[in-house]
């Protein structure tokens, strides 16, 4: 993919100083955003001595810049800046210099450049518009702020329609989620994408540097996590961690999406190749319809938080059932004829009932919606005993977990169960990592119960998924380090 280096110094001086020192990484291109400078040089020949191509731009503040003068003003800095060797001229779809420009910009090329920095149309629009562009230029630009997953599709079908008709052009996804159009614009057929110089550097919201970009070249490994909300997750630091530790050119990316979207990140991650993605709260059983086939662990459960995207065939897997038996194992609990109660009836309730069961334990479900216990119960046709909330209080159990987002970070601090079901050497197991201690751990230790939180079992399952998607086992030490650095 070629790089365009955005240059974003307030002075000529500065700017030249870092178009010098950037060429040491390689840049395919340069661009000087003028409307950045406290004031606009009179002299730009200067940066003649670069000798890659250079884009001047002069970005007004509708469109996401800081020029304030007239379209008079800025069409007489463009044909000086063409004058000056700048080989790429920015202009605005909807200025009139393009009219303007005619033969006194020689032979400069005309990027014609449309922003959206409240959000995405729909992928016929977006082709309109790159259409409208390349009439009127030789590179068409559009970008728009990236809200959701299906912002996401119409850019990538966007990008699928217009790439037909040979026209160069760029486009791009700003923001968080826009990541993904920055990283694989090869892909997407852009004749390039913009890097910031370095972090901190950006000349526009989700732009990567230009080592991370470098780093991660054409056919970097795409994963990530889907659910919704996401603002909990700590995954991607986990991830990203070890991608970088072991210098695999990847990136564990997020990608929030609600229930009807899960069909429109389905289809981005087939027609882009994405490698993989952990799937959690809400949609651990939602996803199954979308995959092709599921391996035993997830067959076991019920429940998918791992796909893998096997040459276009997804597998889901469950990862989650390592992250159990992982955290049973090393707080040394033998489940077996254990009386375990799970609170909850979701993906990670099924992922310890599964264990549980396996292990020979007696399990109890209590959740909110009844249907959804009575549901679960019926897919493990085993010996799992539901209870309501009333009869907790009169039985004792040797293990309990709590399986719902109560108590988590975003989520509501109350309590499903009475805290006098707590009591002592009991092992009290909260799924939850964040924040590392619940309220419900809180009383279950003051109770005298040995607790856990999920932490131990989030980087078991993430170490498990890691594996899946590159068959690299990655170092536990890293990815512990990483998440207790996010908890701290
Ligand atoms: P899920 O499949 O959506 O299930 C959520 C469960 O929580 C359901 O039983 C649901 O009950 C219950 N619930 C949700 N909101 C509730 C509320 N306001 N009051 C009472 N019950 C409520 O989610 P999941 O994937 O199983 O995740 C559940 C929890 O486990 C999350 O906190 C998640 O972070 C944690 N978890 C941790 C790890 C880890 O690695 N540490 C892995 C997996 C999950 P209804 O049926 O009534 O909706």
């Amino acid at each position: 993919m070629k790089l365009c280096v955005s240059i974003t110094e307030k002075n000529l001086e500065d700017a030249l100083v870092v178009a010098r020192n950037i060429l040491s990484k390689s840049p395919d291109l340069i661009e000087i955003r003028f409307d950045l400078m406290d004031s606009l040089p009179q002299r730009l020949d200067v940066f003649k001595e670069i000798t890659i191509p250079k884009i001047a731009t002069l970005r007004s503040a509708h469109h996401g810049g800081k020029f304030k003068g007239t379209d008079d003003e800025k069409l007489k800095f463009m044909i000086k800046a063409a004058r000056s060797g700048f080989e790429l001229l920015d202009i605005e779809s909807d200025s009139n210099l393009m009219a303007k420009l005619g033969d006194a910009v020689g032979n400069a090329k005309i990027i014609c450049s449309t922003h959206d920095f409240n959000g995405t149309p729909d992928a016929s629009s977006i082709i309109e518009l790159l259409v409208r562009n390349a009439a009127r230029s030789d590179i068409a630009k559009v970008a728009f702020q990236v809200n959701s997953i299906r912002d996401l599709s119409s850019i990538v079908d966007g990008a699928e329609g217009f790439k037909e008709t040979g026209n160069e052009f760029v486009i791009i996804g700003m923001g968080e989620l826009g990541a993904l159009t920055r990283i694989l614009a090869s892909k997407l057929g852009c004749a390039f994408t913009y890097v910031a110089v370095e972090p901190g550097k950006e000349a526009a919201p989700g732009q990567l540097d230009i080592d991370t970009m470098k780093f991660l070249g054409d056919d970097p490994v795409i994963t990530g996590i889907t659910g919704f909300p996401l603002s909990h997750t700590i995954s991607p630091l986990l991830h990203n961690a070890v991608f970088r530790a072991l210098k695999i050119p990847g990136r564990y990316l997020t990608f929030p999406a609600k229930e009807d979207e899960l069909e429109d990140l389905i289809n981005l991650v087939i027609d882009l190749g994405i490698r993989g993605f952990n799937v959690t709260i809400p949609h651990k059983e939602n996803i199954i319809p979308y995959v092709d086939k599921m391996d035993s662990s997830a067959l076991q459960t019920g429940a998918v938080n791992t796909v893998l995207n096997k040459d276009g065939t997804l597998v889901g897997y469950n990862t989650d059932l390592y992250g159990v038996e992982i955290t049973f194992k090393k707080n040394g609990v033998e489940p077996f004829g254990k009386e375990v109660l799970i609170i909850g009836a979701g993906g990670a309730a099924r992922a310890c009932c599964a264990y549980l069961l396996d292990k020979g334990a007696k399990v109890y479900v209590v959740n909110r919606t009844r249907e959804r216990a009575e549901a679960l119960v019926k897919d493990f046709r085993k010996e799992i005993e539901l209870l309501d909330m009333a009869e907790i209080e009169q039985r004792k159990f040797d293990v309990i977990i709590n399986c719902t987002p109560l108590g988590m970070k975003g989520f509501p601090d109350t309590m499903l169960v009475d805290t006098k079901i707590f009591s002592q050497g009991q092992f009290v197991f909260d799924t939850i990592y964040n924040p590392p201690k619940t309220k419900f751990l809180e009383i279950a230790e003051r109770r005298g119960a040995i607790i856990s939180s999920g932490l131990g079992m989030l980087v078991a399952q993430a170490e498990k998924a890691f594996e899946i998607w590159t068959g690299v086992t990655p170092p536990h030490e890293i990815m512990m380090a990483a998440a207790q650095e996010a908890l701290t």
